[in-house]
């Protein structure tokens, strides 16, 4: 990471890194536990009574021995939650009645629910009941600390808190704990066209300002504590004036937007590198390139003193500056308020319509995300582009619960492939309407995912191709998707080639045998796949297993694809030997292990190509299709031993004795 005041761009994540790396947590302080709801504890809970206190009755019914079996017995006493029949003992022959909760009395080691049991007559004052069922000792009873053991260590330091918790330390007795303290954050906005949205008539060049309104409130979402410093004209003095006034405020985070780009008025920037250290002031992302990011030390007030402040200045445009926010303010609010990790997650979802990727910048594409359940193995998180994409719309983060991670490669992404989608807000408080994006909606295709009438077209034309990313690091959501996209581009352009190949299909998995097998097997025996490519996990590393997964599925291997894809991949680097690729069929299914790396897949397509079609409709039973013309051995023109004798054999030719060491 470069810290210059004349920095370059940086990535996303060396930006994430570059602020987690600068911002420090404050002390701990206690607070009642009422108040640390959403907070991350900063101590152990640890419960000193055991739960239940007493061996509790699971079931409303009788407390009995369960040595005396069914029979009638007179109750000898009761004992309800809150009300124990103390210092009565269940002899032999007694039974006592409980209530769900009760403590069970003495001498008795098992419960009977009052379903298995009819209350009798009533003699010498005592009920009498007839026990049904003969129940094991132990039966129905929680013994004492079964829930929680005394000294256990029910909440952890950097656990947060949420009703559960605040409950079991209400269960515990615990009132008071130590928490991280709330980020406070001051928000202005900076724009000499910027007027209050309580204006009602624009004058012209004036527009309301958005950014404040939006920032407090994503702020205050985050459960941080605001500062509303107002909009700042253009100027510099001005502009410097209200940091100063923010600086000294006892702030943890200053969020300004506007004036970070290249206008001969934006001060953003040179006001923050003239205060502290610049960090980054451009990303290289869409959108919001222009960010800048400064560490800032605290004026004179008594409550700032010690603490620096993480100044963001973020893009004027609206969809920009929240984007921003996500992708690097609420990573760093998270870590103040002592999260351990503090990064959005990643889940990955299948696309609903194809997407344009950017050919320059990667690009968090906003998104709906949503389950969308089709009762079959197909069902999963589909994601919704929210349509028009440039960086003034803000109706573009309206009901965007996602950010999909879109790599630059210029490329259509299409409908049905899983790409990782960050979320920027609660799946489960998602309220989803599936209205589709508008018409007018540029880099939006309205190709659908495939359903079933789509699957019987492609049935009777053309080759089924199916696309299976192999990578802890992706089904992980811990990186993009770079192969799976490549080769659904390779696969879609040399689509003549292969006799009007189509990817219908494409996913993400974890380097696991049993996870590779089902796509697999699914995709041979359900789905009707006629090529099948997975990409990844060929190597020497422990978690590589695509080959092994691959050989447990297919019928027949066909190590001459393999040899083909080697000899290319030679020609790039020496380190192609490391590759264990399998290829063969399964049922009327070609399988191809390709590697992960997206050039590599690029050129294994191209080294297969001349053959691929061929061997599909001979894989279909195609009698007509023959052998493309061979080419006698004596004309080859070998390029070492093993290739020699490789095509001899693909020749036809027999060498009795094989002495090249290979
Ligand atoms: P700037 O980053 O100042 O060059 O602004 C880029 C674009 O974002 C311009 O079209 C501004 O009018 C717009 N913009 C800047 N600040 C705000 C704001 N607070 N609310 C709405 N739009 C803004
Ligand atoms: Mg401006």
């Amino acid at each position: 990471m470069n810290c210059d005041s004349d920095v370059k761009m940086i990535s996303v994540e060396e930006a994430i890194e570059a602020v987690l790396s600068v911002a420090k947590r404050r002390p701990p302080v206690t607070v009642p536990i009422y108040e640390s709801l959403g907070k991350i504890l900063a101590q152990d809970v640890i419960s000193r009574d055991p739960l239940p206190p007493y061996r509790a009755s699971i079931k409303d019914g009788y407390a009995v021995l369960a040595s005396d079996g069914p029979g009638e017995y007179p109750v000898i006493t009761e004992s309800r939650a809150g009300n124990d029949g103390i210092g009565v003992t269940v002899t032999p022959g007694t039974i006592a009645y409980v209530t769900t909760g009760g403590p069970i009395p003495d001498g008795s080691d098992a419960v009977v629910q009052v379903e298995d049991a009819i209350v009798g007559s009533t003699s010498d004052d005592l009920k009498r009941v007839q026990i049904l069922k003969s129940v094991s000792q132990g039966c129905d009873i929680r013994p004492v600390g079964s829930d929680i053991a005394q000294g256990e260590v029910v909440l952890k330091s950097g656990e947060q808190v949420g009703a559960a918790e605040i409950g079991l330390m209400a269960a515990l007795g615990v009132t008071n704990v130590k928490v991280y303290p709330t980020p406070k954050i001051a928000v202005l906005s900076t724009g000499d066209e910027l007027v209050e949205p309580t204006n009602e008539s624009l004058n012209r060049g004036q527009i309301r300002d958005s950014n404040r309104a939006m920032l407090l409130a994503a702020a205050i979402h985050q459960q941080c504590k605001v500062l509303d410093l107002g909009i700042v004209r253009d100027d510099e003095k001005e502009i410097q004036r209200v940091f100063d006034q923010a600086f000294s405020s006892g702030i943890d985070i200053l969020l300004s937007s506007g004036g970070v780009s290249m206008g001969d008025r934006d001060y953003v920037r040179p006001l923050l590198e003239k205060r502290g250290k610049l960090y980054f002031h451009k990303v290289f992302m869409k959108p919001g390139k222009p960010i800048t990011f400064a560490e800032v030390l605290p004026g004179s007030t008594e409550n700032s003193v010690g603490s620096k402040i993480l100044a963001f200045g973020l893009p004027g445009n609206p969809v920009s500056c929240l984007v921003c926010y996500h992708l690097f303010v609420v990573p760093t609010i998270r870590h103040l308020f002592g999260w351990t990790h503090p990064h959005l997650p990643r889940i990955h979802a299948r696309l609903k319509q194809s997407i344009k990727a950017d050919p320059v910048r990667p690009e968090f594409h906003r998104a709906t995300v949503y389950w969308e359940s089709d009762g079959s193995k197909n069902s999963g998180f589909v994601a919704e582009s929210t349509g028009h994409q440039i960086s003034s719309r803000l109706l573009s983060m309206k009901s965007a619960n996602a950010l999909l991670e879109l790599p630059a490669t210029g490329n259509l992404i299409p409908a049905g492939t899983y790409v990782p989608a960050i979320l920027i807000s609660d799946l489960s408080c998602t309220a989803v309407t599936r209205s589709l994006p508008t018409p007018n909606s540029v880099c939006i295709t309205q190709e659908s995912a495939p359903n079933k009438a789509d699957v019987g077209k492609l049935e009777e034309s053309g080759v089924r191709v199916a696309i299976l990313t192999v990578s802890d690091t992706v089904a992980s959501g811990a990186g993009p998707d770079r192969s799976g996209p490549r080769a659904v581009s390779v696969v879609n352009s040399s689509s003549e080639k292969l006799g009007g190949a189509k990817v219908i299909t494409t996913a993400v998995v974890l380097d696991e045998i049993p996870r590779i097998k089902e796509f697999l097997e699914r995709w041979s025996d359900v789905d009707k796949m006629d090529l099948i490519l997975t990409l990844g996990g060929t190597g020497f590393s422990p978690r590589d297993v695509t080959p092994e997964a691959t050989k447990e599925v297919i019928q027949k291997e066909t190590p001459g694809l393999q040899h083909v894809m080697m000899q290319e991949s030679l020609k790039v680097t020496p380190f192609a030997v490391l590759s264990r690729s399998v290829a063969g069929i399964r049922g009327s299914t070609l399988i191809i292990n390709m590697p992960g790396n997206p050039n590599a897949v690029a050129e294994c397509m191209e080294a297969l190509l001349p053959s691929l079609k061929h061997a599909l409709k001979q894989i279909k039973g195609d009698k007509t299709e023959k052998h493309p013309k061979h080419i006698p051995h004596a004309q080859a023109t070998p390029t070492n031993t093993w290739e020699h004798s490789y095509n001899k054999a693909a020749a036809g030719v027999v060498e009795e004795t094989c002495s090249c060491s290979h």
